[in-house]
């Protein structure tokens, strides 16, 4: 059959802006069959696969479209799950714009084939009508432990429960999943999703201990000393960073992170909720990453008027342009060249917030113009001086980057950290300084992506499973 030589991708099926701005539901809808074997037919089965390098865990992904093309979209999931252990969440958050598409012919001379969307709907159509229990493994005799039940924790345990390792993650949550639960947001990755596969870890026999904080309620001496081989530390990047402007500490200051993890994790949204979030008003996003466009769009949600400060220009802002499109589409304002200089507060005795100590009342900005390059290339933003205005905001949402908690490194001798707090590893291994220990995901890179972190994981699972088996 020739391939279909259509310039542009099927389109995504979506909630109506107006409608999904007042509600948690995921946005995209996904394709259906028809869709998928329509954009399949887009695939020239290039013989030097360029997408394929373009995807860090090399998803096999002409082989995987061409059984879908054909109908077989198990075979299809069978393909990808050789690579990518979570293909509903890559399909759903990867930045394909960046990897796998950005490296697909067809986006020479037009869109390139949706693979993201077609990973989505092979990984939603298996859950769907294929799933099985998965089958536990004969043990091995060894045990590992994890810390950190995010996408690298998740990935290293299940890769080495395969092999027949007993395995317990620690997680500090009361929920498993990492950013995936308490970061992004449901209306892009809804929970039973990531819920789906924590529930097949544990029918594989991984034992998820949540509410555990390694450094606190045990160290990595201890789990030593509780018998496991290897620990492999998966702890990501959750400790927000703040500018060191005046009134950061007012109340209606959040971190994006508490932000989120109150709205998607403690359900604040919901109104039998025991956490409180602050719910409509005029609220400020500071940043120009995916986190500020995922608190952007909850706090638009929660019934705010939102604006998004950013110090640069639409150019430079680092967030994927589909969250961007989809943040403007539904309501939320840009404000670019744009800096803060002062979070501006006020003592009300009648507001439930904090009537002693004061509340935010408004932003003051500068504006700013872009200058030469910086050391990555991206055009250094300069103040403008005496262009000062202010804002008036209820709440002002930090969204400026996050750097790896040092609670595991401060307490385990002999794990070496660089100068922005990510551990040393070895690169073929995840090794650390610290025989047995290993380590990926954010905790190494800082913040990075899903597939990253994943990637991460299976590299350590391995070179784990080397180390104790030969
Ligand atoms: P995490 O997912 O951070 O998981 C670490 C886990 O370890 C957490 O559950 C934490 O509670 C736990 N932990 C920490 N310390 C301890 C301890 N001492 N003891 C026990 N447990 C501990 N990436 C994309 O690819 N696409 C996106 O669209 C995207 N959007 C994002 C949106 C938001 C709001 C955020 C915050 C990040 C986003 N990212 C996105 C980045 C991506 O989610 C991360 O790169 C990825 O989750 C990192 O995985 P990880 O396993 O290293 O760590
Ligand atoms: Fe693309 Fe991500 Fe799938 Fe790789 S895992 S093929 S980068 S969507
Ligand atoms: Fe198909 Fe694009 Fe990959 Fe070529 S580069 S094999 S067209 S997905």
């Amino acid at each position: 059959m020739p391939a279909n030589l259509r310039p542009d991708k099927n389109p995504m099926p979506s909630q109506p802006p107006a409608q999904r701005a007042h509600n948690f539901d995921e946005v995209a809808l996904g394709y259906d069959e028809a869709a998928a074997l329509d954009e399949a037919a887009r695939c020239l089965h290039c013989a030097n696969m360029p997408c394929v390098s373009g995807c860090p865990v090399n998803v096999h992904i002409p082989a995987f479209i061409e059984q879908v093309r054909s109908g077989d979209f198990e075979a299809a999931y069978q393909i990808i799950t050789q690579s990518s252990s979570l293909p509903a969440v890559c399909g759903r958050v990867c930045p394909q714009e960046n990897q796998c598409e950005a490296r697909c012919v067809r986006g020479k001379k037009g869109e390139p084939v949706g693979i993201g969307r077609l990973e989505r709907f092979v990984a939603d159509w298996h859950n769907q009508f294929s799933a099985a229990a998965p089958v536990r493994p004969a043990p091995n005799g060894h045990r590992v432990a994890v810390v950190g039940s995010g996408p690298s924790g998740l990935t290293c345990a299940g890769d080495l429960a395969k092999k027949g390792y007993a395995v317990t993650v620690f997680e500090a949550l009361h929920l498993a999943g990492g950013v995936l639960v308490y970061g992004i947001p449901e209306f892009r990755l809804p929970k039973r999703i990531v819920q789906q596969e924590v529930d097949s870890l544990r029918q594989l026999g991984v034992d998820v201990q949540t509410n555990v904080v390694i450094g606190k309620t045990m160290t990595i001496d201890e789990l030593f000393e509780q018998g496991y081989e290897a620990v492999f530390i998966g702890s990501g990047a959750g400790l927000p960073n703040f500018m060191g402007i005046p009134g950061e500490s007012l109340k209606g200051v959040y971190s994006a992170n508490e932000f989120l993890t109150r709205s998607n994790l403690m359900k604040a949204y919901r109104a039998d909720a025991a956490t409180p979030i602050w719910k409509g008003g005029r609220v400020v996003v500071v940043g120009g990453g995916n986190v500020a466009m995922d608190a952007a769009r909850t706090a638009l949600r929660l019934g705010g008027q939102v604006s998004v400060v950013y110090r640069r220009s639409m150019e430079e802002l680092p967030a994927r342009r589909e969250e961007v499109e989809h943040a403007m589409e539904e309501g939320v304002e840009f404000h670019l060249l744009n800096n803060p200089v002062r979070i501006l507060g006020y003592q009300n005795p009648d507001d439930p917030r904090d009537p002693k100590n004061g509340c935010v009342k408004a932003v003051e900005c500068i504006r700013m113009e872009l200058g030469e390059p910086d050391e990555k290339g991206r055009r250094r933003p300069v103040e403008i001086p005496g262009s000062e205005f202010v804002m008036q905001a209820d709440v002002v949402i930090i969204a400026i980057g996050t750097s790896p908690n040092p609670l595991i490194k401060n307490t385990t001798a002999g794990l070496e950290v660089n100068r922005r707090g990510g551990i040393i590893v070895q690169e073929d291994t995840g090794a650390t300084s610290r025989s047995g220990v290993y380590a990926g995901g954010d905790a190494v890179t800082g913040a990075a992506t899903v597939i990253l972190a994943m990637g991460a994981g299976k590299t350590a699972a391995k070179a784990i499973d080397q180390a104790l088996m030969g």
